[in-house]
């Protein structure tokens, strides 16, 4: 019998041929065509391991078909791997950048090469091992893999279509975004931040800026102002953080602003941060201090909310499964550690419904760039070819460990 390591080698060909062909299927969250056949691609492609499908219409119509995979098991327990379909590139970025599959050494250039259809040429290879090196745990656990067709922005169905199918049997999620890295250690993710975006409109009064200057409430100048206060808000001790995104106001150079808007977000771990952040946000609401120098007429300060996503806290449940893989590390002498990472992913939907961990997928970098520059100041999207094998023996060696653990107990 070969090696798990060995095994792996040989069936890395195949890996890197199916994520050619899907890095060659557009797949921009907004082309539902390009989005439905990866979704028919991926279907297919894991069709001879035993895998039915299942197509779920997104409650948006413009988005593509999420995708649900599941091979009935023996046994009562389930495992559940995520991933998603989209990708940040529109065809005609794609096209403008000449930004295709193009292997370079041991690097892989192309869209989604490493965010995230490398994590899905990752599950298949996990999975190809489970089959071949432990047939009777591949066959007692019922596996179910779920492709977000729109998670690049963030929607909010997907995190349902999941939570329906998982089941009292459900040992894990297991997300297979991007590895981090810290020197040697691969690094698996534990925690995300949650994510409040928000918009803030001043109102003013607008006036001849000639004539009439003192009758003027400087709806821009406001804003300038509230805007440090926001930026203010961060408070990096707390991984609270607060980014002003977008700034618009006025009109003409020859009259006083009557309004200005700015949108950004804000971020942090825990709940707790979210909400004081939120409520130190919103009491920024209310009459400004800039006003009218005739009348005393002062702007006013509107704060909304547009969109919240929860944080994913660190909590027990997610540590146990690091442990697990922190364990498969020392066994296979991989330097195994974990991280609590700043951007959102679909974990953040289901880490209360199951237990939840991340940073499955292979390491490259440089995610949702498609630009390339001839002096190498910029570079785009790419994967590690050589990272794909050590981080499949080291998922398929944790997720035994999984499957010889008990169903766990929950309070629903
Ligand atoms: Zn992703």
């Amino acid at each position: 019998m070969t090696s798990l390591d060995e095994f792996l080698q040989s069936q890395l060909p195949a890996a890197l041929e199916l994520l050619r062909q899907m890095v060659g299927i557009n797949s921009f969250t907004g082309n539902r065509g390009g989005v439905n056949r990866l979704g028919r691609f991926t279907a297919e492609s894991f069709a001879p391991l035993g895998f039915a499908a299942e197509f779920m219409p997104s409650t948006n119509p413009g988005y593509g078909d999420h995708l649900v995979l599941t091979r009935p098991g023996r046994g009562p327990k389930s495992i559940a791997m995520i991933s998603h379909l989209d990708t940040v590139f529109p065809p005609e970025e794609e096209v403008r950048n000449n930004f295709r599959w193009q292997p370079e050494g041991d690097l892989i250039y192309g869209p989604g090469t490493h965010d995230i259809k490398g994590g899905t040429a990752m599950m298949w290879l996990v999975l190809l091992a489970l089959r071949e090196r432990a047939p009777a745990v591949f066959d007692a656990i019922t596996w179910k893999l779920f492709w977000n067709s729109s998670e690049e922005v963030i929607s909010k169905d997907f995190g349902d279509v999941c939570r329906a199918r998982f089941d009292a049997g459900t040992l894990a999620a297991l997300v297979f975004e991007s590895e981090g890295r810290l020197g040697v250690e691969r690094l698996m993710v534990i925690a995300r931040k949650g994510r409040v975006t928000w918009r803030v409109t001043v109102t003013g009064r607008g006036a001849h800026a000639g004539s009439k200057h003192r009758h003027g409430a400087n709806a821009a100048v406001q804003l300038g102002l509230t805007l440090q206060r926001i930026a203010a808000l961060t408070d990096y001790s707390r991984e609270l953080t607060f980014n002003v995104g977008t700034i618009a106001g006025g009109g003409v150079l020859n009259r006083v602003p009557h309004e200005a808007v700015a949108e950004g977000e804000m971020r942090a771990f825990t709940p707790e941060a979210c909400a004081a952040g939120k409520a130190a946000l919103l009491a920024l609401a209310g009459p400004g201090e800039i006003r009218a120098v005739a009348d005393r007429f002062a702007c006013d300060v509107q704060v909304e909310i547009l969109s919240e996503s929860r944080s994913w806290p660190r909590n027990p449940a997610t540590d146990r499964l690091a442990e697990l893989w922190q364990q498969a590390g020392v066994e296979l002498g991989i330097p195994v550690n974990i991280e609590q990472r700043g951007g959102l992913s679909d974990g953040n939907q289901i880490w209360d419904a199951v237990p939840t961990l991340d940073g499955l997928g292979p390491w490259g970098d440089n995610d949702h760039c498609s630009e390339r520059s001839a002096d190498g100041s910029k570079v785009p999207e790419f994967v590690e070819i050589s990272s794909f094998v050590p981080k499949a023996a080291l998922n398929t060696a944790a997720i035994l460990k999984l499957a010889e653990q008990s169903v766990p107990e929950r309070s629903r």
